[in-house]
This record gives structure tokens, sequence and C-alpha cells, in this order.
């Protein structure tokens, strides 16, 4: 993600480290112990995602160094480069369905997979069985999100009762279910209970109990919160909220105060800072990404330009500044606008502003080559 720079006659130019993403691994560890000791003590393992922030390695190392007990993300390239990077005894899970192009992969390098086509499910066990593997597989059952999953709950007890009897390779772990994400549905006990009763039906089937029933992301982990999540479901997939615990807290209402949301903090550098109108001075068309926004007129304020934009972070109201008092206004490509009239502090030229992060400003910008990312 930093890119060398390219030596002049021998000689290299010091290269800026901003904008900058670093990662304070205590406070990671703190959050990852307090969500998975609660899903502990409800009988629920934890597998920590980390794609939401590009599988950062030392982010996966913590999270399993502090209760997680299995990695999940959606991509198999993250997955390789943990496992290059020496993290070889964890247990890797696949969360996004994979394509059937990606079966040797799957087979050779992820311990665990979530399933919704029988086909795919086929074709890693050929793999598996050419590289002497086995994997894990979790059959998926949509209960009205409308992303993954079998629909009919027919079809998924016979795909179970397929793999548990005909397929050499593959081991049927369990169910499980994703909410919240494409339908908006959120997750309650009713659902949670329709997922366990699809569970209870493979095992009738089966004829014996499933390793795993598994009840969500993070939007399920409030059901445990609450002290409402039924007995059989035994394992959750969280990222967001162990990451940031900042949707649980700004959507969800849901007290976190015993959890960190400054886990990740972005550091961009100021270029410009001037007083300007707040109000474009003539014809006013449209912005660079085609759209036109509209502009209050508050007079002559004080704004600073800052080195980051939509490339780097693409929305710009995903990332908030720490500074008291200064507001993002706006975007291109390559700049960002704060607003910093109501700032106690001077702000010059070269001075570092931080910013928290949610979701979508996390994942962006730790996928963006033009980062610098750094764990202490
Ligand atoms: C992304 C994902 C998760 C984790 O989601 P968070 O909201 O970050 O907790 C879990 N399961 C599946 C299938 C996912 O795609």
């Amino acid at each position: 993600m930093n890119i060398d720079h390219i030596s002049n006659n021998g000689i290299k130019a010091a290269k800026t480290p901003y904008p900058l993403v670093t990662v304070d691994t205590e406070k990671l560890a703190h959050n990852t112990g307090v969500v998975t000791d609660r899903c502990r003590s409800c009988g629920i393992n934890v597998a920590g995602v980390i794609k939401g922030c590009n599988g950062i390695p030392q982010v996966a190392r913590t999270m399993l160094e502090s209760g997680c007990s299995q990695i999940g993300t959606s991509r198999m390239d993250q997955i390789i480069e943990l496992k290059n990077c020496g993290l070889d005894d964890a247990e890797f899970l696949l969360v996004r369905i994979p394509m059937m192009s990606e079966a040797e992969e799957v087979a050779l390098y992820a311990d665990l997979s979530l399933e919704s086509d029988v086909s795919v499910i086929k074709a890693i066990d050929e793999a598996c069985g050419k590289f002497g593997k086995t994997h894990g597989v979790i059959l998926m059952a949509d209960l009205g999100d409308l992303r993954e999953g079998f629909w009919s709950r027919d079809e998924l007890v016979a795909a179970a009762v397929f793999i548990e009897r005909s397929l050499d390779n593959i081991v049927l772990r369990g169910v499980g279910t994703n909410l919240g994400c494409y339908g908006s549905i959120k997750p309650d006990t009713e659902k949670m209970l329709d997922l366990i009763e699809i569970a209870e039906a493979v095992e009738t089937s089966i004829g014996r109990k499933l390793d795993i029933i598994s009840g969500g992301a993070t939007s399920s982990y409030p059901l445990v919160m609450e002290g409402a999540m039924p007995e059989r479901i035994n394992h959750l997939r969280i990222g967001e909220g162990i990451l940031l615990a900042y949707d649980l807290k700004e959507i969800w209402g849901l007290d976190m105060d015993d959890m960190y949301q400054d886990v990740f903090t972005l550091s961009a550098e100021v270029i410009e800072v001037r007083d300007k109108p707040t109000h474009p001075v003539g014809e006013i068309f449209i912005d660079c990404f085609g759209r036109q926004p509209e502009y209050e007129d508050r007079g002559i304020r004080k704004r600073a330009l800052v080195a980051i934009g939509k490339l780097d972070f693409a929305l710009n109201d995903k990332i908030f500044p720490r500074l008291p008092g200064a507001e993002v206004i706006g975007s291109s490509s390559d700049h960002c606008i704060l607003d910093i009239e109501d700032c106690r502090s001077d702000i010059a030229v070269g001075d570092i502003i931080e910013f928290d992060l949610s979701y979508p400003s996390l994942m962006y910008l730790t996928g963006s080559r033009y980062t610098t990312i750094r764990t202490i």
C-alpha cells in the first residue's frame, strides 16, 4: 500500500506517510475481548471478520489473541496474505459464498466457508480430493434479507443430506444466516428461532447434531447484549462491531461506552487555510461527480483544505474530524474541505488533522494503494 519512491540518480525523496490510517491494537484487543467475553457467556464463538479493514494482518492477529475463535473474510486474497504472514494455525472462514472459479483456492487455503450452491460445493470437494484436504461448510439459509442463501428449506435439507452422504472431502459443519446487509432486515429472536428450526430439520435428516448454528454478523450482536439470543445459536461473524463499534452506538442507539470507537485514526495534511465565501461565486452548474449540490450561504468563513479525497474515503459524510468545531463541508477526488471557523485552535498549512472513521470509509481507505497503514 506504500508506494516506493523512484530514485533519481540514486537519491530518494522522503515519502510522506499521509494519508495515514493508524490502528491502535490495544484498543482493538479491548473491543475484541468485550465482544467475545459477552458472546462466550452465552455459549457463542466469534469469527472476527476482517474484510472491513482489508485484512490488515495485525488486526487479524490481535483478534485471534483476544478471543476470536476464527478469522473470517469475504476475499480469498486476504486469507492467502495472512497465511503468508505466518498466521497459519488460525481457522479461516470464507464469508462470501465462493465463486466456482475459486474452488481450488478455497480448498487449499480456507478451512470453512459459507455456501448456498451445491455445484460449487461439489467443485470444492473435487479440489479437496486433488490436494488431500477436507473442508467444512456452513449452509446458508435466506430468512428474508434476500442476499445469499437457500430460499427453500427442503432444498437446504436435501443439500445437507447430499453433502453428508455423498461428498468425501466436505464436512457439513452447520447452518447459518445473514441479515441486514441487502434487505435491511433486523435480526430478531424470531429469525433466530427460524434458523434453529432449519438446523433441527437438518439434524433429523442426517441423524446427528450440527456443530455450528451461525446467527449472523454485527447486527445480530444486539440480541446477545439484550439477553434475547436463543440458546442454540452458538456462532456469530463479527467485524464492524469489534473494529469500530460505531453502528451499534450511532444507529442502534446502544450503550457502547465500554468499547472504543477510535481503534482507527485517519490522519491527513492541511494544504491550504483561507477565509472564503461559503456560497460559490458565478453560475452554479455541476460538481466534479456530475451532481448539483445545494450550497448554504453562511457568509465568509475560515476553511482548511486537506490532502485527501473521495478516491481515498469515497463518502465525505463517513469521516469525522476529531477537532472540536471542525466540519467536513465537501470533497472532490483528491481534496477535502473543512469548515474551521468555529475551531478554537489555530490551524496552519502542514498541520495534521485526525478523523474517526465508520465502516465505508475504513473499507475504502484501507483498500487504497495511497494509504499508509501503521499499527501501534
Ligand atoms: C461482512 C459479513 C459479516 C461481518 O459483517 P459485520 O457487519 O462487519 O459484522 C458476516 N457475515 C457475512 C456473510 C458477511 O458478508
